[in-house]
């Protein structure tokens, strides 16, 4: 989870947010089954893309990238809590299927980090023991982040992992390099390099951030 500065809503919400939320909520009023909104509306592909822009096409909870899966579009404050916010642009987070899916839904997300918060600063809550996440100490809203989009689960440490084992290949490469060319600095190419790794636009760009700080780069 990395820090996400939200844009404008895409046309078709403006356009469509009130009278949609409006059906929903009519329609849920006279039956209660209707208990979810209608997907095609609030996961239009223009409202898909807009949150992939913000994002660089990554889920909003575990970094991963969302390009070769189709994302979801998740309600930040479930529908069953809010049905008034189903609709709310800034009520809906880009999710990869997995982090939807297996979210714990009785942990509040309001007990939770949200990356779209103004002043939301992850890396004063998380951290990683290589691939493995981990709450700082003493951070109650990293411990309920981790738990409740399963942010611990196998599939994301492999995924991690082999961001990883990238890294450290680039690593071992410019290593090779300088003592090839006998130096003892790595040169500002050869930084940048290792750098682009906690871009935004790079999946798992937060554990980078913890590698760099650690490699003392
Ligand atoms: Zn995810």
């Amino acid at each position: 989870m990395i820090p996400i500065k939200r844009l404008p809503p895409p046309d078709v919400l403006v356009r469509n947010e009130e009278r949609w939320r409006a059906a929903f909520l009519e329609q849920r009023a006279k039956d209660p089954q209707k208990q979810r909104p209608s997907s095609r509306r609030y996961a239009h592909p223009d409202i898909v893309s807009a949150l992939e822009a913000m994002s660089h096409h990554k889920c909003f909870y575990c970094e991963q990238s969302t390009k070769q899966a189709r994302p979801e579009v998740d309600h930040y404050i479930d529908v069953a809590e809010d049905p008034a916010r189903a609709f709310t642009w800034t009520n809906l987070y880009l999710s990869c299927w997995e982090c939807n899916h297996h979210k714990h839904r009785t942990i509040p997300a309001t007990d939770c980090l949200d990356p779209c918060a103004p002043d939301a600063q992850p890396s004063a809550h998380l951290m990683f023991d290589d691939e493995l996440i981990r709450a700082r100490e003493g951070s109650a809203q990293g411990l309920a982040t981790i738990k409740k989009y399963r942010l611990d689960r196998r599939d994301l440490d492999h995924k991690r992992l082999k961001q990883l084992q990238l890294f450290n290949k680039v690593l071992g490469r410019i290593k090779d390099d300088m003592i090839a060319e006998g130096r003892r600095h790595m040169n500002e190419n050869e930084k940048d390099l290792l750098w682009s790794f906690r871009s935004p636009d790079f999946p798992f760009s937060l554990m980078f951030g913890v590698v760099l700080e650690q490699l003392q780069l």
